[in-house]
């Protein structure tokens, strides 16, 4: 037989050089008490269900059961966006379709983002002040992010062949609103509430950054319904603004696949020239429709989720007395301490290895911007939470 040729030869360097990001587990086996990835530990509206229900039970004239699948979705998601509009205060907040773009997930519109904003073969001079061109917001083909935030940014950018500025932020999560400034970015992320520490960053704060930073700003929103405040507010005055929201966290539906992203509509109208034509299928359209119809039930399963985490933020802190950051998000960022006091690398990845054992899955970030090592664990029900509490006192007692 002929020797397999190194086909990663062929392909572009940029591309055989790539780190792919790596998603948190989804064991296949019952019995885990999951609380690694942030999923809600609540289901989604039943109208959902019934909505999907009522697709497959074929579109009028299409004949039988499931037989509108034979047919492409409706290719921009039309009445979804406009839906999305208006559950954001529709003209009233000056929102109207134009403003929405709807993915595959969020991570399908931070793609979109990337591609359009992002990217090699651009000049090197970077924003403002690029490349010969002249032109005052000259793209410098630089994505920028904090560190920490999500790590699928970077794997973005490299995908695009672009450049990362990664802008460390310190210990105490304040905004460091020169850094952002001066990046030289055309596109920067900033996740509010932060991933992973869940630090949640005010209209004010992200204002001063639109005032001083003259590039695109995502604000990056998946947790930003369990969150005091959010940028929404500022889309009408700020047409550089772009925000991020998922149907993953809030709504439950992070199986199904949609985000969406609002912003001026010269912003969308790019997302659209990049976006793959049916990239929100049947199913998924008509579920994140009918779970914004369902504003009660999602008020009461956030509300739960927030008093849950905040119930949760409390013990951490005064009963286990570890560090953890106040969170707005629907997760906890903790750093595990014995009760001899010793902290670190051992002792983080001995916790998370004892959870482990009784099943109790939570994320480990070894190492991370902020030095030290911390587990993130996702806000669950009040039985999971009991269980995760429990394990991590029998792990304190024997540590
Ligand atoms: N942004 C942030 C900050 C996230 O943590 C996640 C989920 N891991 C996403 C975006 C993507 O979520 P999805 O693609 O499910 O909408």
């Amino acid at each position: 037989a002929a020797s397999t040729p190194d086909l990663a030869a062929l392909a572009l360097p940029h591309v055989a050089a790539l780190h792919a990001y790596t998603p948190g587990l989804q064991p296949t086996e019952p019995g885990w008490v999951k609380l690694n990835t942030n999923e809600c530990p609540y289901p989604p509206s039943p109208l959902v269900a019934a909505a999907i229900a009522a697709e497959l039970g074929g579109a009028e004239g299409a004949g039988g059961e499931g037989a509108s699948l034979r047919l492409y979705p409706e290719p921009t998601s039309a009445a979804l966006r406009a839906a999305i509009a208006a559950h954001h205060g529709g003209e009233d907040s000056g929102l109207g379709a134009a403003n929405v773009c709807v993915g595959n997930g969020s991570d399908d519109i931070l793609n979109l983002l990337v591609r359009c904003f992002c990217g090699a073969g651009v000049g090197e001079g970077g924003l403002g002040r690029g490349a010969d061109s002249g032109a005052p917001n000259a793209a410098s083909g630089r994505a920028g992010f904090s560190l920490p935030s999500y790590s699928l940014y970077p794997v973005l950018v490299g995908i695009a062949n672009g450049q990362s500025v990664a802008i460390e932020f310190d210990r105490t999560m304040a905004l460091p609103v020169e850094k952002i400034a001066s990046s030289g970015a055309s596109i920067f992320f900033l996740t509010s509430p932060n991933a992973p520490t869940g630090v949640g960053f005010g209209e004010r704060e992200i204002e001063a950054v639109l005032a001083a930073y003259d590039g695109l700003l995502v604000v990056d929103e998946a947790y930003a319904p369990f969150a005091r405040e959010s940028a929404l507010k500022l889309l009408a005055r700020y047409p550089r603004l772009v925000v991020v929201r998922t149907f993953s966290k809030a709504y439950a539906l992070a199986g199904i696949r949609v985000g969406y992203c609002l912003a001026h509509p010269q912003v969308i109208a790019l997302l659209d020239r990049v976006r793959d034509s049916y990239n929100v299928s049947r199913l998924s359209q008509v579920a994140a429709l009918a779970a914004l119809s369902d504003t009660r039930y999602y008020a009461g399963v956030i509300r739960k989720v927030a008093a849950t985490r905040d119930a949760y933020l409390a013990r951490f802190a005064s009963e286990a007395g570890w560090f953890t950051y106040p969170s707005q998000a629907n997760f906890i960022f903790t750093e595990p301490r014995t009760r001899g006091g010793e902290m670190g690398a051992a002792v983080a990845q001995a916790a998370y290895d004892f959870l482990c054992e009784r099943r109790v899955l939570v994320r480990h970030f070894p190492k991370h911007a902020l030095t030290a090592p911390f587990l993130r664990i996702s806000v669950g029900t009040d039985e999971q939470m009991l269980t995760l509490w429990n394990s991590l006192q029998a792990w304190l007692h024997d540590a």
